[in-house]
């Protein structure tokens, strides 16, 4: 029996229907808008997903704040949009509910109000929003963090592949701490499939591995992650994903090594964007850490602010990493 039974419900509930919504506006999006730069699929999906999933958790755990990406600000001043957003909930919110209560919902919690060293859960509506404009890889993200330690993780991941031959794309993955990682198939009716236990690879020989980056490479030095391969002897071309589908590729053991050095000394990274992701590879036998080695700290903010850089990995090759970092990834 779990600890977090509940809370695994909920966010399986919540992240399954907000997968759903995000997959079906991503089936709509049209390559010529997105020529001309329209980022309006996933501004609206962007704010019905984290309604969604705070309207999931405020219903299950009224006391718990809620960090999302996303505040109301926007959707109060543009009611065109506020009407878009509306009509892509109809039918996933429970019951009749009235406008104030997508505003609200939206607007969880305020980070002046939150506790960062209690409970609190953290959410990225849509993660990689130019995988999503591109109808490549994204994620709906959500995590529940208890004394600065992330506790339980969901990822939805509408096209995730587990593997190269994997035919059936799109998954939630789950990690909870102490108690292993899981993948549910997200199937074509938006229900879920049995749960697979999922665990990262038993590579050993880094010559072997194979890392993943961002797609985005003004989201990543990928210069400097092509230094700390070539010193651990990796021959094939890193695998360049959006989202923290990345932390599912490492989980899922179809990745080794995800790097992360931001490309200035001054980027933090945002909780939302590894809360999930971390969780669901360390529960599923991995090691996560920052550049330094030192793990990462959830309590400070809606900002990692002590750590800088992200490497996730199989745990095998962790110390052989953090030693390439020292000696070639000073960025
Ligand atoms: P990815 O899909 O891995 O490229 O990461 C997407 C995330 O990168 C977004 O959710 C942003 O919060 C984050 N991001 C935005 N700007 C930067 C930046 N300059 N450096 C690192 N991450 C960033
Ligand atoms: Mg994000």
């Amino acid at each position: 029996m779990s600890v977090y039974t509940n809370e695994k419900k909920t966010a399986l509930q919540a992240v399954r229907k907000a997968a759903i919504l995000c997959r079906r506006v991503q089936n709509t999006i049209d390559v010529e808008s997105i020529q001309k730069d329209d980022r309006s699929p996933v501004t609206t999906a962007d704010f019905a997903s984290q309604a969604i999933i705070n309207t999931e958790i405020r219903a299950a755990f009224p006391d718990d704040p809620i960090v999302g990406e996303e505040a109301s600000d926007a959707l109060k001043a543009d009611p065109a949009l506020f009407d878009k957003v509306s009509s892509l909930l109809e039918g996933l919110l429970d019951g009749d509910k009235k406008d104030p209560d997508i505003l609200a919902a939206i607007d969880a919690a305020q980070p002046a109000q939150v506790d960062f060293t209690k409970r609190y859960w953290t959410v990225d509506p849509i993660d990689g929003t130019k995988g999503f404009l591109r109808g490549d890889q994204f994620a709906v993200a959500l995590a529940l963090i208890e004394n600065g330690q992330v506790a339980l993780g969901v990822l939805g991941c509408p096209n995730f592949k587990m593997n190269e031959k994997d035919e059936n794309p799109g998954y939630l993955l789950c990690g909870i701490k102490g108690e292993g990682a899981f993948a549910f198939p997200l199937l074509a009716d938006g229900s879920l499939g049995e749960s697979i236990a999922i665990s990262v690879d038993a590579i050993t020989d880094p010559k072997g591995a194979r890392f993943c980056e961002s797609v985005e490479k003004a989201h990543a030095a990928h210069d400097v992650h092509e230094r700390i391969s070539k010193a651990l002897g990796i021959t094939a071309f890193p695998c360049r994903m959006d989202s923290q589908a990345k932390y599912a590729s490492v989980a899922s053991g179809d990745a080794s090594i995800y790097l992360r050095l931001p490309r200035t000394a001054e980027y933090r990274e945002k909780i939302w964007d590894h809360a999930a992701g971390s969780i669901v590879v360390q529960a599923a036998g991995g090691v996560v850490t920052d550049f330094s080695g030192a793990s990462l700290d959830f309590s400070l903010g809606p900002k990692l602010t002590k750590n800088r850089g992200i490497v996730a990995s199989n745990g095998k090759l962790h110390p052989k990493i953090l030693q390439a970092i020292k000696d070639h990834g000073n960025g």
